[in-house]
């Protein structure tokens, strides 16, 4: 019987829980500082105590995750926490496309999956001295909107570029990635696809809270000016949205092109949970500025299923959920294959 595992981090409560709800055991490995947390929900099966999340590639984690036909899920804290390459050389089934992840964590390979997708990207200015409209400046890698700012001039870029060398988060130029910023309505766009059925689901929409340039938006633009201030866009939490249902037939055609895409750049293609992110202009246009190809933790918001997984079960069903019953499905069907790497 095959078993469902994650780090202890990010959505590994709704990951569990949703293995759980369709019959099977359940592995959490997590850091001994979270422990008493984890160790709060029934639905966990078996903890499996690290001093760091890299341990679990050693062979002792390794040999239970084994002896219990464990399928990991992978989510953002192992993304953010391990390399490429450890990430590609974990032993036991890694659910979705482990491959894929390095298309994430890198900007030019992200950039080149969402051109081959056809999503509208916001462009990218290529050197400061080009900056001649607002712009976002981020850092490369999964640091969560931390130390990202937005500037509208050269000079304006500078000053704020060499704030952040002054606190140690970049080193210079090369570390930011400069793109138009887009205004409008942001929007994180969930999807699953299942490689059982050749299908793809919307699977919900969420909103993300990020600190503090959410707080700016409370005070009054004259107490802002000559503010000497770096703004940042670290998530926080997420809340719920529904879209306008015109809306939805691009949202499936944006998945459905980035799924054939991807099967096209990245073999065996984007299985299982993934979101595409990005901006909703004043035309309802919608500018991709990101994907994350695994469950994000957005979908946290949804564990008794969204508006829009209620159109596809008539049952609650989370995206943990649904991972869990790709699994299961694929191991009575000898498939394990099919939906993991
Ligand atoms: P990212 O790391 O690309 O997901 O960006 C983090 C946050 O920065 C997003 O959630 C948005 O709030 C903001 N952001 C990123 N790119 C853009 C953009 N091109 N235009 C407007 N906001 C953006």
């Amino acid at each position: 019987m095959v078993s469902v595992a994650t780090l202890g981090s990010h959505c590994a409560l709704q990951v569990l829980k949703g293995a759980k709800d369709e019959g099977l055991k359940t592995i959490l490995i997590s850091e001994k500082k979270r422990e008493r947390l984890y160790k709060r929900f029934d639905f966990i099966d078996e903890i499996i105590l690290v001093d760091s999340f890299e341990e679990f590639l050693d062979n002792k984690s390794t040999s239970i995750l084994e002896k219990n036909d464990a399928v990991l899920i992978p989510h953002g804290t192992l993304i953010a926490q391990m390399s490429t390459k450890q990430i590609e050389s974990i032993k036991i089934p890694v659910f979705g496309n482990k491959w894929i992840l390095k298309w994430e964590s890198d900007r030019e390979l992200k950039q080149q999956l969402m051109l081959e997708s056809k999503l509208n990207v916001p462009q990218q200015i290529p050197t400061p001295n080009k900056i001649n409209q607002l712009v976002i400046a981020k850092r490369h890698g999964a640091a969560g909107g931390k130390g990202y700012f937005l500037a509208s001039s050269e000079k304006d870029y500078i000053k704020k570029r060499d704030i952040l060398i002054q606190q140690g988060l970049i080193k210079g130029d090369s570390d930011l990635y400069i793109q138009e910023y887009v205004m409008g309505v942001l929007a994180y766009l969930q999807f699953f696809y299942s490689p059982l059925q050749d299908k793809l689901e919307f699977f919900g929409v969420d909103k993300r809270h990020e600190s503090d340039i959410e707080g700016l938006a409370r005070i009054p633009a004259s107490e802002q000016i000559g503010m000497d201030y770096i703004s940042s866009f670290n998530v926080i939490g997420n809340s719920p949205m529904v879209l306008r249902e015109s809306l939805l037939d691009e949202v499936y055609q944006m998945g459905e092109r980035f799924v054939s895409a991807s099967q096209r750049l990245v073999k065996p293609g984007m299985n299982g949970p993934f979101c595409i992110e990005g901006v909703y202009d004043q035309n309802g246009k919608f500018w991709s500025f990101e994907f994350s190809a695994r469950i994000v933790a957005g979908t946290n918001i949804y564990m008794e299923g969204s508006p829009y997984s209620t159109l596809l079960y008539d049952e609650p069903m989370s995206m943990g959920r649904r991972m869990a019953r790709e699994i299961k499905k694929a191991a009575k069907q000898k498939k394990l294959d099919k939906v993991t790497t």
